[in-house]
């Protein structure tokens, strides 16, 4: 398998290089040229870790059976606690697909788990000697999420950049008690506007990246652009399609709609690959919060990004610029050069509209929906009143939207985080006064739901705090270059 740039026609790098150098030229993303062929029949049997290698041999051909087989048992055994793609029956015909029972109770740990493996491997493959060093600017669950993946592997070191005061006090603490001998992390004052525009800073210095070169390391990222985090996500649908095949929840070769909370596209896209597959996936539905440039971009074929931003109760979802739409774009206009104009577009105007035959491919697998912080409030409260189902903030949002988009199909929506890491918002939309601890309120949404936190969450209060400087935006420069 070759992979192309969404910006570029005449590029072809192997999934190695992919890996290793994040982004393609000109800002382009790595994208597979062909779609891998799924095989139903032989797949629905195996095991959450078999799946996985199978799935990625499509897409990872340079990588040998063996390493594939190794990481992928490695990653999805015993780190999700036997429950890697656990799906749970909400209702009649609505399903969650529970993404929350690895390490960091956050979905990203299927990719970040992995990833940091294949980034090991290609550095074998293409014969590199370097140190990465790792820069992750994060809202709360990619940082957590990137320090336990990369802990502890040889040739990588990473730096985790966060707000101060600007998540909760479990994703904080989750940070701040990071083990490892190559992790750093840093509090900036500032929100994590202020983080990111300093990391990227330090992405685009030259100055930096000779100093780094010289000393034998270079810098990559983390974030959900490159293919390394995208692959591993694909899994988890054949696997939810299944496990509902099994149950009798769904007749075999019968489409099963899914309902993804959306930020970064990455998630849903992956259900796109999964049905492009072969996977018999009817809609795709993509749920946003209030930031729900998405909802129209998908209902109207204008992106328009020139709009406010708001902080939600799901900040995971809280962006405008959307980056793995532009692999979308890619799949359905099979241009470069329009995909290359609509991004100049967005760049340099904030928006672009897209022509009708990639509007109208795009409505054929894709519904659209957003609902605001009160309606996903409402929507924890009647889910856990009238199902007994206890979700979280940014899986309450697809929970709306999912109620407003059913068709006949059965419809799987993602569950992305534990209602556990955020205690306070939770439990207030449970009606409850929460108090103002997230350790209080974590035991009072015990009570009141009748189940314990994950263990991970519950033992942050004992972990020793490992990281606790706080530094200006200007700082992080010298903080990347230690
Ligand atoms: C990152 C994240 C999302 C959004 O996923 P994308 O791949 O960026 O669309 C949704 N929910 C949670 C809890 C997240 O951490």
């Amino acid at each position: 398998m070759q992979y192309q740039s969404t910006r570029d026609a005449g590029l072809r790098v192997t999934a190695a290089e992919a890996i290793v150098r994040g982004l393609a030229p000109q800002s382009g993303l790595f994208v597979p040229e062909s779609f891998p062929r799924a095989d139903l029949e032989a797949w629905r049997q195996l095991s959450y870790p078999e799946l996985a290698e199978k799935v990625l041999a499509g897409y990872l051909t340079d990588y040998s059976a063996d390493f594939l087989h190794r990481a992928a048992q490695a990653t999805y055994g015993e780190a999700f606690g036997g429950k890697a793609g656990c799906t749970v029956k909400v209702c009649d015909g609505l399903y969650a697909l529970e993404l929350w029972h690895g390490p960091t109770c956050a979905f990203k740990d299927y990719a970040l788990q992995l990833m940091p493996k294949l980034l090991v491997e290609a550095k074998r493959i293409l014969h590199r000697g370097e140190t990465t060093r790792i820069l992750v600017a994060t809202s709360g669950d990619t940082g957590k999420a990137a320090l336990a993946g990369y802990a502890g592997l040889d040739g990588i070191d990473i730096a985790v950049f966060y707000p101060n005061a600007g998540t909760s006090e479990i994703q904080r603490l989750q940070m701040a008690t990071q083990a490892g001998d190559n992790v750093r992390v840093y509090a900036v004052e500032g929100n994590f506007d202020d983080a990111q525009t300093g990391v990227k800073r330090v992405f685009s210095d030259e100055t930096v990246a000779a100093e780094l070169e010289a000393r034998g390391i270079r810098l990559s990222s983390a974030n959900s652009i490159n293919w390394g985090r995208l692959a591993p996500q694909i899994v988890y649908y054949f696997y939810a399609y299944f496990r509902l095949a099994e149950q009798g929840a769904v007749a075999w070769g019968e489409p099963v709609d899914f309902c993804v909370p959306t930020g970064n596209f990455g998630d849903i896209l992956a259900g796109y690959y999964a049905k492009r597959m072969g996977l018999p996936v009817g809609k795709l539905v993509c749920a946003s919060n209030r930031n729900n440039v998405l909802t129209d971009f998908i209902r109207t074929g204008t992106y328009d990004a020139r709009r406010e931003f708001y902080k939600t109760a799901s900040p995971s979802m809280d962006i405008l610029i959307s980056s793995n739409l532009e692999r979308l774009l890619w799949h359905v206009s099979g241009s470069s050069d329009k995909v290359a104009d609509w991004m100049r577009q967005l760049a340099q105007t904030g928006r672009y509209t897209v022509d009708a035959e990639t509007l109208a491919a795009i409505q054929a697998s894709f519904d659209a929906g957003f609902a605001d912080d009160a309606q996903g409030a409402e929507e924890i409260r009647v889910r856990f009143a009238q199902d007994g189902y206890l979700c979280d903030t940014h899986t309450a949002v697809a929970f709306c939207v999912a109620a407003r988009c059913r068709t006949a199909a059965p419809m799987v929506v993602l569950s992305t985080a534990s209602p556990f890491k955020f205690p306070r918002d939770v439990l207030t939309a449970l009606g409850q006064t929460a108090p103002a601890g997230d350790f209080a309120a974590m035991a009072a949404l015990e009570a009141a739901a009748g189940v314990q936190a994950p263990q991970s969450l519950r033992a942050l209060a004992e972990l020793p705090v490992r990281f606790t400087q706080v530094i200006e935006p200007g700082e992080i420069r010298a903080a990347a270059l230690q």
